[in-house]
Formats: structure tokens, sequence, C-alpha cells
């Protein structure tokens, strides 16, 4: 008996030590450090083609309607479709999926407007919301300084990106995530953080992190136990960004 508490003591320790250098977030910088370094800026390869889903994909934005999605607060979405993109209109307010999803691959393709105005977060301002809580920062970075756990590619608020791979604005960016939802017990208690990896433009930025919680402005609240799948958000920040070529593998 003994023995076996022994053990049991050793297995925890181990496992909490596991728990520790597997913690990823860097406590050094407060959250949207100004003094934090920039991420390095890499330029990427010129924008090909788009990335056409694969045959098991789930498509949700090929270029001509929004029948895929919603007003986040009920009704049609209100955003602007032509071209073979669909088009932030500001004041709108953000729109969602009507399916929902937990663990997912994702791609999409997006730009910021090629008349660049106003500076910081408040220029091509977006974002990505996995389960409509888990903002991958949409932004023009494109030689455009912010805090960098708010530019393009951050998971706003915890990771800034590995690097900054944007291309000049008014060209088409693409995100190819990887998500994996949080697992709550059956009384709510959080037994695996959400997890993401990241490309942007095909470079690695964000390399399976697990996130501190939901996404939230100067905060970083706890979990809430939440359903197994939910749907994916965009958001409308008051710019006129725009997305094309939206597509999901459910992984689960
Ligand atoms: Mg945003």
């Amino acid at each position: 008996m003994k023995r076996t508490l022994i053990i049991l003591g050793i297995v925890l320790i181990i496992s909490g030590f596991t728990k520790e250098t597997m913690a990823q977030i860097d406590t050094t910088w407060a959250i949207h450090d100004m003094r934090r370094p920039r991420p390095p800026v890499v330029m990427p390869a010129p924008f090909e083609q788009p990335t056409a889903p694969p045959s098991d994909a789930i498509v949700l934005f090929d270029g001509t309607d929004l029948s895929a999605w919603e007003q986040v607060d009920g009704g049609p979405a209100g955003w602007r479709v032509e071209n073979g993109y669909m088009e932030v209109v500001p004041g709108s307010g953000n729109i969602q999926t009507r399916r929902a999803f937990g663990d997912v691959q994702l791609h999409l393709e997006w730009s910021v407007p090629e008349e660049v105005t106003g500076e910081g977060q408040g220029r091509g301002n977006s974002g990505v919301f996995l389960m409509g809580r888990y903002e991958v920062q949409v932004l023009d970075s494109y030689q455009n300084d912010t805090y960098p756990d708010g530019q393009a590619a951050a998971i706003y608020g915890q990771y800034p990106p590995l690097v900054n791979a944007m291309r000049p604005p008014g060209q088409w960016q693409t995100y190819d995530i990887v998500f994996r939802r949080p697992r709550f017990d059956a009384e709510g208690k959080l037994l695996q953080p959400a997890r993401m990896t990241i490309f942007h433009n095909g470079v690695l930025v964000q390399d399976c992190v697990e996130l501190t919680g939901p996404t939230a402005h100067r905060a970083r609240p706890p979990y809430k136990p939440h359903p197994d799948r939910l749907p994916l958000m965009l958001q409308d920040h008051g710019d006129r960004v725009r997305f094309r070529n939206i597509w999901v593998r459910p992984l689960e």
C-alpha cells in the first residue's frame, strides 16, 4: 500500500512537471505588451492559386453565396458577396456558420483593403473565431506595428505568431488551421485545453499552442464549459476585410 502511494506520488509529480513544461504561454510579457520583441518578418511566396477543397471537405463559402452563414444574433448574414469573395459590411455584425464544429482542419483566404487607412489595430481588423470563442487575429500586419499578441496570425492576447508572414494589403492571404477543441468532464472541469497549429501563407506561425481560455481584450479569462460543437465565427471589426474559399474538414 505504502509502495503504491509512493509510485502514485512519483507519477503525479512527473505528470505535473510535464504539464508545467508543456504550458507555453510566456509570462515574461504582460498581455498586449508593446515592449515585446516583434516576430521576425518573413516574405512568403507570392499567392499562386486557391487551394481547392479536398473531397471530404465541407465547403462553407465557394464565392457565390452566404447560405452557410447567418448573423450571430440571428437572421441572414449581412455581408456583401461579389467577385467571388465576401466582404465585411461595417456595422452589420459578426457572422457565423449555421453548422457547428469541434476539432477541425480549416482553410480560408482573406485580404485587407489595398487602400491603407488607420494604424495599429485599426487597419484591416477582423478575426476568425473557432467555436465562436477562440480568435485567430486577422489584421493588416504589413508594415503596421501593434502589440505582437494582437497582430495577424496571433492567437489574440495569448500567442504572437512565430514570424510575420504577411503579404501586402490587397493581396490574398491564406490561413490553414488545425484546431483541437478543449475537453471538459461531465462536471464542466477542464481536462484538456484547446490547441492550435496555424500556417499563414504556408509558413508555420503557431505550433500546437495550448490556449489559456477564450479570447478577450486585455484579459485572459479562464475556460468556461461549452458544447463540443459550436459555429465558426468571422468578425465585423469595422474594416472592409474580404474572405473567400472557406472549407473545413471535421477531425472527430
Ligand atoms: Mg480581430
